[in-house]
């Protein structure tokens, strides 16, 4: 028994039927939780339960979308608003997950789900409404074509209740239509299309005022407290905490990997500091815009012309700024608003249009999009939202989609469909591998090597030795850290303020983890990442096996995607990074990753591995 007002961490998730209009619940064992940890791990859990060896068309009915909270969001542990997605992706054609930090992931808590797992569509537009045990299927004709702030004031939530909602992009199912959450989005991948060809434009969890009780309260707030010491002290999530992701657009420059002219160049031009953290702090009011339960608050709004707008995030500012060589930032940020209000995600709407112009220069095809021309690219975002005209509606499909009609591949910078983050990999080449080997596609979140390589110099950026390794940790630990559930940006604090890394010079850091590379992974240190997940949960679990948690959710990602059709030729980077200025040496960091990794020559992970590792294979 619990005093009134407090609920157990929870363990269920609601299974919704849109076509049946039946709602089931199903309990989550503690086995699972262990196996699966939360978030990411566990939707992908739940999907592959659900598909039973089917691959549905992303934009069919068919085609589940699955929504997760981990077991540390709602109980206080710093960092822990976050959630997280997992569908097939219209944009690629895999399965893939994305992770955001609106209110939705807390409020849904508080309503006593862990998830929930949304099949079936609609033939009209609705709105789901979760209040308590109440999850009610309502129209929402209303809302169809409203942008997405317009909706979300339309739906009138109160501060601490969770939103999700989609845009015109997401209704006329644009590849890469993204989810906004109160004031963040799951930008990746295209769920708004999914949520689109579902007819849901909105999903509105009312907060109910109820304390999660997590497993164990003491290791809770004992590793909270050392979390939040690391964090206090922690120079880079310092610099985070003023600059945001701008931060990185400087050491991005020095570093030679900021993408120029649609990554045509490594050397940026010196109008690069208009597009800066430090310029935007000198030159305009600014105001926390944090993920919920947030403590490094990278995220900001600034004043633009009397009303406050997003501060591009730093792969948004690059990727329209020195990538379509646009360097006014009052320009970028209007831009960014745009696709906000549109539900656009802004990396691949900025990689595609790129693409455009770079053939636009090269006589390829005829888009009137110029580099440097930021008034054309609103106009073509607008088009491009709303499927108006013929090329862009053709853009609407994505990079590749436009280089397989008209050519252009080596300058389509894409992996496997899913357009490229701000990172050129020539000058961080384990960063390239990573991108590659990603599931989802071109994705900087799955293995982030660049401040190692390129940012903290813990390894050269232009040698091989090593990477695959170190590639293969940090995508286990990325898929912990998105399951329990918490911010990537949290490995800054937790793993750097740890003694040993803070007292070891940094020549011999790098002697370490270049020669000694699976010898130095062992000491890397993440027992903050598992107190925190033993607080929350109350179940003690080695590191090993934490480790081993993050393995299985990365390869049961990588078999539902063999399924789905990927196959080895895709491990590959765009040829610009393969042929041009300083090509990236794939070929020997991918056969060291393949063997590691236990992949066939197809590219799929080993029966005998997945069984091993307690995988259900359909
Ligand atoms: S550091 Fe930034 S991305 Fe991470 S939870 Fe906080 S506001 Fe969100």
């Amino acid at each position: 028994m619990h005093s009134l007002g407090s609920i157990e961490n929870p363990k269920k998730v609601a299974i919704i039927d849109l076509t049946s209009k039946e709602v089931k619940i199903e309990e989550i064992p503690e086995a699972i939780i262990r196996k699966f940890l939360g978030g990411k791990g566990l939707a992908y859990y739940l999907l592959n339960k659900i598909l039973k060896g089917t691959i549905p068309d992303p934009l069919f009915p068919e085609n589940p979308i699955i929504l997760m909270t981990g077991p540390l969001t709602g109980t206080g542990a710093p960092l822990s608003g976050r959630f997280n997605a997992v569908s097939r992706s219209p944009l690629t054609g895999l399965f893939g997950s994305s992770s955001c930090g609106g209110p939705f992931g807390i409020a849904l808590k508080t309503c006593g789900f862990m998830g929930l797992a949304i099949k079936g569509a609609s033939d009209k537009p609705v709105k789901i409404v979760i209040e308590g045990d109440n999850i009610n299927i309502e129209p929402a004709q209303d809302l169809w074509g409203k942008t997405t702030s317009e909706t979300i004031k339309a739906l009138g939530p109160k501060p601490k209740d969770g939103t999700l909602v989609i845009g015109p992009a997401g209704e006329n199912l644009v590849k890469y239509a993204c989810i906004r959450s109160g004031e963040r989005f799951l930008g990746r991948l295209g769920f708004g299309a999914v949520l689109g060809a579902k007819k849901i434009k909105a999903i509105l969890v009312k907060h109910q005022n109820v304390k999660i009780l997590p497993g164990n309260p003491r290791k809770l707030e004992k590793f909270k407290k050392q979390a939040l010491e690391k964090i206090r002290k922690n120079h880079f999530t310092k610099l985070y905490s003023r600059f945001g992701t701008n931060t990185n657009i400087l050491y991005s420059k020095e570093a030679k990997i900021l993408p120029v002219k649609n990554f045509s160049q490594l050397d940026s031009p010196p109008e690069i500091y208009n597009n800066s953290g430090p310029f935007i702090e000198q030159n305009f009011e600014l105001k926390p815009n944090p993920c919920s339960a947030c403590s490094i608050v990278c995220g900001h709004k600034m004043k633009l012309d009397g009303r406050w707008v997003h501060v591009p995030e730093y792969e948004t500012n690059a990727l329209f700024g020195p990538n379509l060589l646009i360097f006014d930032i009052r320009k970028i940020a209007e831009i960014n608003e745009l696709c906000n209000e549109l539900g656009l995600d802004t990396i691949s709407t900025a990689v595609t249009i790129g693409y455009l112009m770079e053939a636009e220069e090269k006589g390829i095809v005829k888009s009137n999009l110029k580099f440097g021309d930021a008034e054309k690219v609103k106009a073509f975002i607008q088009d491009v939202a709303h499927k108006r005209g013929e090329l862009a509606t053709l853009a609407a499909e994505g990079s590749r989609f436009l280089s397989q009609k008209f050519g252009g591949k080596e300058f389509a910078i894409q992996v496997k469909g899913l357009e490229l983050a701000a990172y050129d990999p020539r000058n961080s080449i384990g960063h390239g591998l990573s991108y590659s080997v990603a599931n989802r596609g071109g994705c900087h979140l799955s293995a982030p090597l660049f401040p190692i390589e390129a940012y903290f110099g813990f390894m050269d950026p232009h040698k091989p030795k090593g990477k695959a390794e170190i590639v293969i940790f940090m995508e286990n630990l990325f898929n912990v850290i998105n399951s329990i559930t918490t911010c990537v940006f949290t490995t800054f604090a937790y793993m750097l303020e740890d003694p040993v890394i803070k007292l070891t010079p940094r020549r011999a850091i790098k002697l370490f983890m270049e020669n000694l590379t699976s010898v130095t992974i062992k000491f890397l240190n993440i027992s903050v990442y598992k107190g925190l997940f033993e607080g929350a949960t109350g179940i003690n679990i080695s590191e090993k096996e934490l480790l081993k948690a993050g393995e299985r959710i990365h390869l049961l990602e990588r078999y539902l995607n063999a399924k789905a059709g990927l196959n080895s030729e895709e491990d590959t980077l765009p040829e610009r990074f393969l042929k041009e200025l300083k090509p990236v040496p794939l070929k020997e960091m991918l056969e060291e990753y393949y063997r590691k990794r236990e992949y066939d020559a197809s590219g799929a992970p080993k029966i005998e591995k997945l069984r091993r590792l307690g995988i259900e294979i359909y």
